[in-house]
């Protein structure tokens, strides 16, 4: 197999260089940090008064972690280290209406993203003759402004489809000759279930790779989709509050993620305690931004589960490689590829008088999509008015359901006492679809 490589010197170099530059980039981002409310106040709390108390990479841990409420309540320019005439873009998370987590990209800032996203695509062998189709969601989610820009960059030639409208997707993957499309795996494998009616067959299709993320899914769901399109599946991994797509990303041998460690140092720490697992044992994956001088951001904690595998890869590259997300540490849903907490439902439920005491979220699979269904109780009296009532709460419910979390989901409607109570803790989510 020809490994092609974006940036050979880096993806290759030693670990004691790869240690190198991220002191160096540390160094700076501390000193950026300095520049923002949050962390002025924050550092000098653990004793760090200047960047040049950061004298080597162990210093890093000194820094306390720091967490998605933390940037909600910096929001909007907390973390801001530069003025807004020097952004020239922001971002935010996927589905946050409610409780936005904004970031800023400088010029450079959004250089440095590029360029890491072009080396993303480039380690799965995709070049400039490729043709991408990128069904992520443009706007705020990163998924399709960061990926576009890399590989634009790349020298490829993308189709800006954005996310829905099955048929147009696949009339454009015919009509383009699409070889590359970036999309979440339950949107992709909904598209296979629909070629039938829409009349095209695979054959029309010049598919041969699809850069698959935003959400979780099984080996088995990549071989699936493998197969079923006759294309290879890369597993691309990010999260808007480090840039987006890009962060890490699989290499041609497709044997887990590589992750960028020039531009992020990665620790994998116990949730629950916050130190350090041994090598190769799962945990929340916690990532500083060295590549970011707008916004930074030290020691995140994503709440996605992995592990780093400790054996080098096949491809030559030296930057370690992390599993698939096995599970998050807190109880965010992802529903479509769409950042979903249990606590924006019910803060939208409650505020509906006529809804009662008891409420359930429900996540299962309608083929191969995801599908959320919120089943709450009326007070008794909403069931003897007329039915029309009922629709009229249901959609109204409905309604504020979409505008605060960006997905309608489907609303049951209970009469009081009749969905499950638990005697302990309530079980508010029953998620049915497949565990990884
Ligand atoms: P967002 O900030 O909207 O881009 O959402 C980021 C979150 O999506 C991450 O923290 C993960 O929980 C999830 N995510 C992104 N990519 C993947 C992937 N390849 N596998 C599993 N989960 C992913
Ligand atoms: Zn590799």
């Amino acid at each position: 197999m020809e490994i092609r490589y974006w940036n050979k010197e880096v993806e290759t170099a030693s670990p004691e260089r790869i240690k190198e530059i991220q002191l160096e980039r540390l160094k700076k981002i501390v000193a950026a940090a300095f520049k923002t409310q949050f962390y002025s106040k924050r550092l000098p709390a653990v004793g760090i008064n200047s960047p040049d108390d950061i004298k080597s990479l162990d210093d890093l841990r000194r820094i306390p972690f720091t967490m998605k409420d933390d940037l909600r309540q910096s929001y909007p320019k907390g973390l801001l280290a530069v003025d807004t005439s020097e952004v020239v873009r922001i971002h935010t998370s996927s589905g946050t209406t409610g409780i936005p987590t904004v970031i800023y990209l400088s010029a450079n800032d959004l250089n440095a993203a590029t360029d890491l996203m072009a080396r993303s695509i480039t380690c799965t062998g995709a070049d400039k003759t490729d043709i991408l189709q990128n069904m992520m969601s443009y706007g705020m989610f990163t998924g399709g402004l960061c990926m576009h820009y890399g590989a634009e960059r790349v020298g490829m030639m993308v189709i800006p489809a954005a996310s829905g409208n099955t048929k147009r997707q696949v009339q454009l993957m015919k009509d383009f000759r699409t070889t590359v499309l970036h999309v979440t795996p339950s949107y992709l494998l909904h598209i296979h279930s629909k070629l039938p009616e829409l009349g095209i067959p695979l054959k029309d299709l010049a598919l041969k790779k699809a850069f698959i993320g935003a959400e979780p899914h099984s080996e088995n769901t990549r071989k699936k989709l493998e197969s079923l399109y006759n294309i290879d599946a890369y597993n691309s991994y990010g999260l808007s509050e480090m840039n987006g797509p890009g962060i890490a990303f699989e290499c041609q041998y497709k044997k887990d993620l590589h992750f960028w460690e020039d531009s992020y140092i990665v620790e994998i720490i116990n949730p629950k305690t916050g130190e350090l697992v041994k090598d190769g044992e799962q945990g929340e994956v916690v990532l500083t931004n060295l590549i970011r001088s707008a916004m930074p951001l030290m020691r995140y904690r994503t709440r996605d589960l992995a592990y780093l595998h400790t054996e080098p890869c096949e491809c030559g590259r030296t930057h370690r490689r992390m599993s698939r997300i096995m599970g998050r540490s807190d109880d965010m849903l992802i529903i479509n590829g769409v950042n979903v907490f249990p606590s924006q439902i019910e803060e939208v439920i409650m505020r509906v008088p006529e809804v009662g005491t008891n409420y359930q979220i429900l996540v299962e699979k309608q083929g191969a999509l995801d599908r959320l269904v919120v089943k709450v109780e009326l007070y008794p009296k909403m069931f003897l008015g007329e039915a029309k009532q009922i629709e009229q709460v249901k959609a109204r419910i409905s309604d504020e359901l979409k505008a605060s979390i960006t997905i309608k989901p489907a609303i049951e409607l209970h009469e009081q006492g009749t969905l499950p109570v638990s005697e302990g803790k309530a079980v508010r989510v029953v998620d049915t679809r497949e565990k990884l």
